[in-house]
């Protein structure tokens, strides 16, 4: 993939984009280090939810008249420019949900119910978030099925020999994070895939750090399910993706049931719709759904590519400045990390560190960020993360530099 230049985006004119980063807080300019919790949203965004409330408001799907049949065009339109930026083969293995963790919740029942029983293994990673650890550990409770543990190495990368012992036929599904929200590592999926495939297990990927940052191609990795937030990247709250391979998702009953699940219904039987329609009960998130398309569109007209390489640059000048502080430590030094840098310093308290940080109107992450067995594995009780979108600049992290150190010198 060709990564181009910096110098193909012009960093204030996309700053300009975001309305939030004019405000202040605490009297002091936004500096906002928070996008793998949820992204800012730019303008194009906004004025497309708006302009759907303003003058698209109808149901989809359901109706005959003028608004109803506009807003169907556009919201199947939506899909269709999500099928394209991560290269589904059919529109239909699109699946509207809320977000990541509808996503894999709707797998873990509906593919458990079909295919987990008793003496199963389902194998997940060390580094992965609370959404995809506990449906996980659920399902094998309620199935007699057994979870194990891809171990992760000092520097936050995933042991794939370990990986490979863990493998058997009896392993029915992986799954794993593309980009772990607290180290930033962006793991070998296509790898990880193409392991399990050996034994016919199918792989669930967690894309939800991964898609507002690097290119994603599910035919080319590969991957059975992969799941993503909107918020995340640069879309609204309470809209989410899965993807599934069209096998995989006909063969599979449905998650929740209810109005546009069905072909006919009635007392006796019930004949559920095809795809995607038989996974997306209910009224959905429609504002949500022409939202997220907004926000993809957004991504593509600046280039994904130079979204990368843009926080790449920032990464690197942030590791560099960061480790040139007294007592500070990076959790999660992998080869190949996307744009998010947690760390401890000494023994201070990471909540203290970012409640000062905010005093200075600067938004980091403070805690165990939903990933405890990872904190676990660090011993640490939590720590502070940077994450960082297309509109974080140096100057920034000049200005977190500066405030950490005036942190550090109260807190000491
Ligand atoms: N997986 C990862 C890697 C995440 O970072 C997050 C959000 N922090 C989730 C899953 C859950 O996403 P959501 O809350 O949008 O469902």
């Amino acid at each position: 993939m060709e990564v181009l230049s910096k110098e193909n985006i012009d960093i204030e004119k996309i700053r300009a984009q975001f309305p939030i980063l004019q405000k202040s807080i605490n009297g002091k300019p936004l500096v906002y280090f928070d996008s793998g919790a949820t992204s800012q949203k730019p303008i194009q965004v906004i004025d497309a939810i708006n302009a759907y409330y303003k003058n698209q408001n109808s149901n989809i799907h359901r109706g005959v008249h003028t608004l109803s049949s506009e807003i169907t065009v556009a919201y199947e339109n939506a899909r269709t420019t999500i099928q394209k930026y991560i290269n589904a083969k059919r529109a239909h293995e699109i699946i509207f949900t809320s977000g990541t963790t509808d996503s894999i919740n709707l797998v873990a029942h509906s593919f458990g119910k079909k295919y987990i029983t008793a003496g199963d293994e389902i194998i997940i990673s060390a580094m992965e978030h609370h959404s995809n650890i506990l449906p996980w550990q659920l399902l094998c409770e309620e199935k007699n099925a057994v979870l194990k543990i891809i171990p992760v190495s000092e520097s936050g990368e995933l042991l794939l020999d370990e990986y490979k012992k863990l493998l058997n036929a009896k392993t029915k599904l992986v799954a794993a994070t593309h980009v772990s929200n607290t180290l930033g590592t962006i793991n070998p999926v296509k790898k990880i895939i193409e392991m399990a495939h050996q034994f016919n297990a199918a792989v669930l990927i967690d894309g939800a750090q991964a898609i507002p940052h690097t290119k994603v191609d599910v035919q080319n990795i590969d991957a059975d399910f992969y799941c993503f937030s909107g918020h995340k990247a640069y879309g609204p709250t309470g809209v989410g993706i899965l993807y599934g391979k069209e096998k995989w998702l006909n063969e599979m009953p449905p998650y929740k049931v209810g109005g546009g699940t069905i072909k006919t219904v009635s007392f006796s039987k019930t004949v559920y719709a095809d795809l995607p329609l038989k996974f997306e009960a209910g009224t959905p998130h429609i504002a949500g759904g022409i939202g997220l398309a907004a926000a993809i569109n957004y991504i593509n007209a600046i280039g994904i590519e130079n979204i990368n390489s843009h926080e790449h640059e920032i990464l690197t000048y942030a590791t560099e400045r960061l480790l040139s502080i007294n007592g500070l430590k990076i959790i999660g030094n992998a080869k190949n990390k996307a744009g998010v840098i947690s760390f401890v310093v000494n023994d201070l308290h990471p909540l203290d560190i970012g409640t000062i940080l905010d005093k200075y109107g600067i938004a980091v992450r403070t805690g165990h960020h939903c990933t405890q067995p990872l904190m676990e594995h660090y011993c640490v009780p939590g720590t502070v993360r940077v994450s960082l979108a297309v509109y974080n600049t140096k100057e920034e992290i000049d200005s977190l530099i500066e405030a950490l150190n005036k942190a550090i010198k109260m807190l000491q």
